[in-house]
C-alpha cells in the first residue's frame, strides 16, 4: 500500500492480531474498511462507530486521494471534536494523519482501545531508538 499522503510505501504492522498499514515517512496510519471495529473489538458492523463520524464540508485542510481506488477522500469529523480524518467516498477505509488514531482512542475509550494506545506507545519508542541507531 502507498501512503496517501507522502506517496511512499507503508509498512504492515501487528497491533493485536489487527494488520494496519503505516507510514514511516509521516508517520500516518491507514485502517481497511472495518479495521477501526476491530481495534475496538466491536463484534459487529461498524456502523455503530461511523456515526461518531460527521462529514464536515468546512475544513480547509488538503484532501488525500484513498490508496485503493485514488478517488478524493471526504475529510470526516469526529464526535464534535476538531478532531478531522480522511474517509473514503467508497468506504475502503479511514487514513489518520500522525497522532490521529491515538486522538480517537482517547476521545472514544474502551478497555480494548487502551491496549492499543499502550501497543502505540511501546511502537513509537520503539521507531526512536532505531532512529538513534
Ligand atoms: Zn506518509
Ligand atoms: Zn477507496
Amino acid at each position: 500500500m502507498i501512503c496517501p499522503v507522502c506517496n511512499e510505501s507503508m509498512i504492515v504492522l501487528e497491533l493485536n492480531k489487527v494488520e494496519i498499514d503505516y507510514c514511516t515517512n509521516c508517520s500516518g496510519i491507514w485502517l481497511d474498511k472495518g479495521e477501526l471495529a476491530l481495534l475496538y473489538s466491536v463484534d459487529e458492523s461498524e456502523n455503530d462507530l461511523q456515526k461518531l463520524f460527521a462529514e464536515s464540508s468546512s475544513v480547509n485542510e488538503k484532501s488525500y486521494k484513498c490508496p485503493l481506488c485514488r478517488k478524493r477522500m471526504k475529510k470526516i469529523q469526529f464526535n464534535n471534536s476538531e478532531l478531522v480524518i480522511d474517509k473514503c467516498p467508497d468506504n475502503h477505509g479511514l487514513w489518520f494523519d500522525k497522532g490521529e488514531l491515538e486522538k480517537v482512542l482517547t476521545l472514544k475509550s474502551t478497555a480494548s482501545s487502551q491496549k492499543i494506545l499502550e501497543l502505540l506507545k511501546d511502537m513509537f519508542s520503539y521507531n526512536k531508538s532505531q532512529e538513534a541507531e
